[in-house]
């Protein structure tokens, strides 16, 4: 296997990559210096570090497209146990389409790494432009709208941020806003699970005082409050709540104790102060945002695709000497499940197809315990899901997409597929969920 990666998630030298390549007898370094990944994309130069992850300029071999490619080593998310909340972000990224999120192209994995294959943002870090001055106030309003109507359709979804800010909202090559990190957020939330940690690892200027007060808070508000600052920031040029001492700055915070600069219109500042309100129930809601008068001027609502108009499209469930992995052959591979009933030995291929489902798991469980046995099946339950075992074995899991869908995982291997595909399947059609008539997403 090409490992062109080091633990670290570090480049290797190109000579190395060769030898690695071609030590596996795989094509991977044969032209030139260039670095394979998969033998589908050509790793390039590095774009940034986060948190938990290098993120790769990339290149489709295929298309020529540029894509962004995050780095994340597994181990680190095996010991933080965060297999199960991945799974459920990467599904929930999947299903997010906007043109103002950075939109996950697919995700692949080794055995100690995942790869995030990303829409590439050409113009880099928003607040980059912001540092070499700040904006006027309707370049500001200009990206604040285009926030709010990712965020909105995000919340409309069931799904938070939570984690706000500069270095997670990056540009287009036509200078638009691309959202990142979205859905994934619950993972750094992970990784830096008390506060303390947090502030050690970066600011606290954008988190939201119900945050910090540790109280149980709704996702909503507190990505309106880091929108509110972000605001700020692009009109100001600085941050509203500042201090080189931490506890004078949380004080701030908690207060909502924040002065605008005198360039800035008394309609902002109005909108402002009901952004950047401490009490979360009393703090204006994406909705109330949508018909504020400043707010309002000049915002064309921004179209993005209906729910039914894609489809969910995995990497394939070839499992290469265990190489390509689709994101959810990822979590079931390290969360320990046995899978190798699955496999055909001969080709070691297992088919995994997935269907959303407004069903409660219960009753998604109960309806394939139902039509499995009538074909003579035994059913095993098994930790979110079911095994079905007959001549041959078919796995079922469900996971929680938003509060009202479940993403329905299916996979069997060899043959496995005739009997689910031609007689289970058929007779299951009423668990798919389907927005204006037509089914969505089935791979
Ligand atoms: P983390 O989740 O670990 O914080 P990020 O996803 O924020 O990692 O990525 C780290 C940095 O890499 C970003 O701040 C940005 O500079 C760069 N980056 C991330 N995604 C993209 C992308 N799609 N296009 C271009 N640059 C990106
Ligand atoms: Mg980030």
């Amino acid at each position: 296997m090409p490992e062109i990666i080091d633990e670290e998630g570090n480049l290797l030298p190109p000579a190395a990559i060769r030898e690695a390549a071609g030590a596996s007898g795989g094509s991977g370094g044969a032209e030139g210096d260039s670095v394979n990944l998969f033998k589908k994309y050509e790793l390039g130069r590095l774009l940034g570090c986060g948190a938990f992850a290098k993120v790769y300029h990339a290149r489709d071999l295929r298309t020529g497209q540029s894509v962004a490619i995050k780095v994340v080593n597994k181990q680190r998310i095996l010991k933080g146990n965060l297999t199960a909340n991945i799974k459920r972000e990467i599904s929930i990224m999947r299903w997010l389409r906007h043109p103002h999120i950075v939109r996950l192209h697919e995700v692949l994995a080794t055995k100690t790494r995942i790869y995030f294959v990303m829409e590439f943002a050409k113009g880099g870090e928003l607040f980059a432009k912001v540092v070499k001055g700040r904006f006027s106030e309707d370049l500001s309003r200009k990206y604040f709208q285009q926030l709010i109507s990712a965020i909105g359709y995000c919340h409309s979804r069931g799904v938070f941020h939570r984690d706000l800010k500069p270095e997670n909202l990056l540009l287009d090559e036509n200078w638009e806003l691309k959202v990142t990190d979205f859905g994934l957020s619950a993972l750094t939330d992970q990784i830096r699970p008390d506060g303390l940690l947090h502030t050690l690892c970066g600011t606290p200027a954008y988190v939201a005082p119900e945050i910090l007060a540790k109280r149980g808070y709704d996702g909503a508000k507190v990505d309106v409050w880091s929108c509110g600052v972000i605001l700020y920031v692009l009109s100001a040029g600085y941050l509203p709540f500042n201090d080189p001492n931490l506890m004078v700055m949380y004080r701030k915070i908690y207060k909502g104790e924040f002065r605008c600069p005198k360039w800035i219109s008394p309609d902002l500042k109005l909108f402002l102060t009901r952004i950047l309100d401490p009490n979360p129930i009393t703090r204006i809601s994406v909705n109330e945002i949508l018909n504020d008068p400043w707010f309002k001027k000049g915002y064309k609502e921004i179209k993005y695709p209906a729910d039914n108009e894609f489809e969910f499209k995995d990497s394939g469930g070839d499992m290469e000497g265990n190489m390509f992995l689709n994101a959810f052959d990822i979590i079931s591979y390290s969360s320990g499940v046995d899978l190798s009933g699955l496999f055909d030995n001969s080709r070691n291929r297992v088919t995994s197809e997935m269907f959303v489902s407004a069903e409660s798991p219960e009753r998604i469980i109960e309806r394939i315990e139902v039509v499995a046995k009538e074909e003579g099946m035994k059913v095993v339950k098994k930790g979110q899901g079911i095994r079905l075992e007959g001549n041959f074995t078919v796995m079922v899991e469900i996971n929680r997409l938003t509060e009202e869908l479940m993403v329905v995982e299916v996979k069997r291997g060899g043959l496995g597929h005739d009997i689910w595909k031609e007689k289970l399947k058929p007779k299951l059609n009423d668990l798919i969920y389907k927005s204006e008539g037509r089914a969505a997403g089935l791979a």
